[in-house]
């Protein structure tokens, strides 16, 4: 008998050609090649991706093929596969051959996905544009002179000019979701302990998800039935294996009934927020309405203390989590005389500028006689806005705002400014301090603005499901 998750996967991107998995790969690998320009991969797994092509049709004809046959999936270049290159867009991981492959990886092959290859994104996934790419930045596929947005810039670029069925990114501060919707795609973060980080290159531990990016939320949720739940290599991921497909009481198109939508007012008035992003908002928040759905407003006084708690709590994990880059265990060395000024110099020529700075900043607020001006007021701030999501979340369905301020701009544009940057992280990093899921879906389909929702802790089927049904209307 068909179960529901069945005939989900049926209505996947995937499913919906006639074509066999070798003509879907190599189709695939022509657009690759002629959207070269772009700079959206950093390798493309050619022959490996026709060989298993050709594999998993062999089993298609046998039917025993697993859940994911046909899917073309690629990877940022901050989570790991085994015997492939891995540099986190760095230098100091130059030619960096990961030994084994992420549990998320591992999960994906065994139901027959095909890795096609491997994605641009910010060094160690620190910034929001992927200009701080030791490779370059990636170019925006709906208007190649503007940012993909970032740090999983190439992810977003790679579903959205059609290059893969679904991208994987990481999402620290807003990475799946601020260039899924720069690029007008959908992007979505997992409740924090949902998805094994075993194999990502950490960033900030606490913050850290691996999330999808697809065109279509089918997949995205098949995605997400095949990769969550509990892994030993990663103590946080909490959630038992099934968990994910349980909590998801009702189908994924279920016919919903009336939700409870929470604004947060002040993100629609903020100074950053552009023209064009709140107009086109307005008119999204009028449709749901029209649909039968509550939407409620409320002031989130907290608003502009989120990105000064975020980016002093994630510097001061990256400071700590990027110290093991010596020079001497894996990736770039530079052949200076002693030791010292081995692991000296490898970090000072193998990190890019805004890496240096996030280390400095991290190490400075963790130091002794700022700890308790930084970091704790910080911790104190996470807490604070943990509490107040779950008391909102209490009597709503959902909290949502516009995933970013602005509209993409052009490349190079903001480099200078480190500090107008980080405030690109506004509306997204709430999610990833509180550790409650999020999805950006595009507000207009083709069109560079996206509506991020937020969702009950650990309830990520549910806002996958309503993201599902609120793109159709
Ligand atoms: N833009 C944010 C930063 O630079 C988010 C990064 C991320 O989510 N990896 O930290």
């Amino acid at each position: 008998m068909q179960t529901n998750q069945d005939l989900n996967a049926k209505k996947c991107i995937f499913h919906s050609t006639k074509k066999s998995c070798l003509e879907t790969v190599k189709s695939f690998l022509q657009k690759i090649h002629h959207k070269k320009d772009l700079n959206i991969f950093l390798e493309v797994f050619e022959k490996e991706s026709l060989l298993r092509a050709q594999k998993i049709d062999q089993k298609i004809k046998n039917k025993s093929e697993g859940r994911l046959a046909g899917c073309v999936i690629a990877i940022k270049d901050n989570i790991c596969y085994q015997g492939h290159t891995t540099t986190a867009a760095s230098k100091i991981l130059d030619n960096f051959e990961s030994l084994y492959s992420a549990t998320v990886v591992e999960r994906l092959i065994k139901e027959d996905a095909i890795i096609i290859g491997r994605l641009n994104c910010d060094e160690f996934a620190m910034g929001s544009t992927n200009e701080n790419s030791v490779y370059g930045p990636t170019k925006n596929p709906l208007n190649p002179l503007n940012v993909p947005g970032g740090s999983s810039g190439g992810s977003a670029a790679s579903v959205s000019a059609d290059l893969c069925h679904l991208a994987i990114g990481s999402d620290t501060g807003g990475s799946v979701r601020q260039p899924a919707a720069f690029c007008g795609v959908t992007g979505f973060k997992p409740t924090y302990g949902m998805v094994s980080r075993h194999g990502l290159i950490a960033y900030a531990s606490s913050f850290d998800q691996i999330g999808p990016l697809s065109k279509c939320i089918n997949t995205i949720d098949l995605f997400m039935q095949i990769v969550s739940g509990s892994d030993a290599f990663d103590t946080t991921c909490i959630f038992k294996q099934g968990y994910f497909q349980k909590k998801s009481s009702h189908n994924i198109n279920f016919k919903v009934q009336k939700q409870s939508v929470l604004v947060i007012e002040n993100t629609l008035n903020h100074k950053f927020i552009s023209k064009e992003v709140r107009d086109l908002f307005l008119k999204f928040l009028k449709k749901i309405e029209d649909d039968g759905h509550i939407i409620k407003y409320i002031n989130l006084p907290l608003l502009d203390y989120l990105v000064p708690a975020y980016y002093i709590l994630s510097t001061a994990e990256a400071s700590s989590n990027l110290a093991r880059y010596d020079g001497i265990k894996y990736g770039f060395r530079s052949n200076s005389q002693s030791w010292e000024n081995v692991i000296k110099d490898s970090r000072s020529k193998g990190f890019g500028n805004e890496v240096k700075r996030r280390i400095l900043l991290g190490s400075f607020v963790l130091s002794e006689g700022y700890y308790s001006n930084y970091y704790t007021k910080a911790q104190r701030v996470r807490r604070l806005i943990k509490e107040e999501t779950t008391n909102l979340l209490n009597e709503n369905n959902f909290i949502l705002t516009p995933t970013s301020p602005m509209l993409p701009f052009k490349i190079g544009v903001k480099k200078k400014d480190p500090t107008e940057m980080y405030l690109q992280d506004v509306f997204t990093v709430q999610a990833n301090l509180t550790g409650n899921p999020s999805i950006s879906i595009p507000i207009k389909p083709g069109f560079p603005i996206g509506a991020q929702f937020l969702g009950k802790f650990g309830r990520d089927a549910e806002i996958i499901s309503f993201a599902n049904y609120i793109k159709k209307i």
